[in-house]
């Protein structure tokens, strides 16, 4: 296989890593910042400015140039909350004026998307993924360090309303906190295109290890108990390289779907690329490894620059991520999920 480090100025049109996966999808991280507090995430409190070094829209675009040159077609832009970036609109419309992106979406908590629905979508944004950890609010206040629910849900009733598709929505089961709410959350995708998605806690907040280990559900354990109250669950087929094992409730409208990092990694099919919101490349989110690409987006021709730290970074990627629980450098907000 050809390696992914070019010796000369010749590019190939795909960014491949040293294990043959294929690269396609960047997770763009616009901010650290977050008005929710998850404890699963950890995030430092919302400070009302931006970080110095933060991104800026010129780097984003740059950036998206150089992954679309190397082959790369979605663009999800995520954070800490994305929506508290004022700059997202702009940065979208880049990307969605960039040859090749065809998928841009942004994950959020869901509680801007009322007040900036209209210029993320005029921008070109295709779709949303909402979190979702809770329907109870007191279990929602909880889960997420004093959220109210009531934006999240009418965000959830908006994006149905403006036809994007498909609208997911997350949860992270967490034993003690949310595991209550798992059958309320799969009921959601009964009568309205909703696909639920089920995500494994991964140790990306620096818990207390046996803390973690006592609160982690494994997504089989998710299944079962959705299955003692629904049925056994459908197969829908997917493409191989999405990291959810959809299925749905007979008759459903959306679907379910687990992603198991932990217990069923899903690396060797790994498609994704990460930028962190201070200039870093991060090729997985479970190793720590980051490529400070401050130098290439400060250079005289930032996209050619960023290409070779792409391609650098492919190169450094790892088989798999470390899945066991163990301290990070970094947590999930400042990272981007
Ligand atoms: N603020 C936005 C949101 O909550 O959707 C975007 C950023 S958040 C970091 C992206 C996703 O990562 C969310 O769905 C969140 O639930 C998930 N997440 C955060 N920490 C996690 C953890 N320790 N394990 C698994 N998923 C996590
Ligand atoms: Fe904020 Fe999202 Fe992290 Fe929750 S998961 S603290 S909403 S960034």
């Amino acid at each position: 296989m050809q390696p992914a480090k070019l010796e000369s100025r010749s590019r190939p049109t795909e960014l491949i890593d040293r294990f043959g996966r294929v690269i396609r999808d960047l997770r763009i991280s616009v901010t650290p910042r977050c008005n929710f507090h998850c404890s699963y995430c950890d995030p430092l409190g919302d400070h009302h400015a931006e970080p110095k070094g933060v991104l800026s829209v010129r780097d984003v675009d740059n950036f998206v140039k150089a992954a679309s040159l190397l082959g790369m077609d979605a663009a999800r832009f995520t954070g800490g909350e994305p929506l508290l970036r004022k700059e997202l609109p702009e940065m979208i419309a880049n990307a969605a004026m960039t040859p090749g992106v065809k998928d841009i979406a942004v994950t959020t908590n869901g509680t801007l998307f009322r007040r900036r629905h209209k210029e993320l979508l005029e921008a070109g944004l295709n779709r949303v993924n909402i979190s979702l950890d809770a329907l109870e609010p007191s279990v929602f206040r909880h889960a997420t360090g004093g959220g109210e629910i009531a934006p999240v849900l009418d965000a959830i009733d908006l994006a149905l309303e403006l036809g994007l598709h498909p609208v997911k929505l997350n949860a992270v089961l967490i034993r003690g906190v949310n595991d209550t709410e798992l059958v309320k959350l799969a009921r959601m995708s009964l009568d309205r295109p909703l696909h639920v998605r089920f995500i494994e806690y991964m140790h990306l907040n620096n818990a207390d290890l046996e803390v973690y280990r006592r609160a982690f559900m494994p997504g089989s354990e998710v299944r079962a108990l959705l299955e003692r109250e629904f049925g056994m669950l459908e197969v829908v087929p997917t493409d191989p390289s999405s990291p959810a094992r959809v299925f749905k409730i007979q008759g459903s409208q959306g679907t379910l779907g687990f992603i198991n990092p932990i217990s069923e990694p899903f690396c060797g099919a790994c498609s994704r690329m990460r930028l962190t919101a201070d200039r870093k490349v991060r090729p997985c989110l479970l190793t720590d490894r980051e490529l400070d690409a401050s130098s290439a987006f400060d250079s005289s021709n930032p996209i050619e620059a960023l290409i070779d730290t792409l391609l650098e970074a492919a190169h450094q990627k790892g088989r798999m991520g470390d899945v066991l629980p163990q301290i990070r450098e970094r947590t999930m907000v400042a990272i981007g999920g």
